[in-house]
């Protein structure tokens, strides 16, 4: 089960995608959305999600409900 805690660019390497600020989870080429996570995946890597990386999981299962979800949804969506 993936647990997410607020996107934080210091958190991955440098020269990453989610270091610069980009979703990693779908990639820059898929992907054009700030990251509102930061997760480790399956394989243990340091991904950055954006808010749809983050319904995707939740949908999937694979991802603990973040406790400020909501929050982020009004923000988004509004
Ligand atoms: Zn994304």
């Amino acid at each position: 089960m993936i647990v997410t805690r607020p996107y934080d660019p210091s958190w991955h390497a440098p020269g990453t995608v989610a270091r610069s600020g980009r979703c990693s989870w779908h990639g820059v080429k898929a992907c054009d959305k700030e990251p509102v996570v930061s997760f480790h995946d399956a394989s243990g890597d340091r991904q950055s999600g954006c808010e749809r990386a983050v319904a995707e999981l939740l949908a999937r299962g694979l991802m603990k409900r973040p406790p400020d979800y909501d929050l982020w949804r009004r923000h988004v969506i509004g």
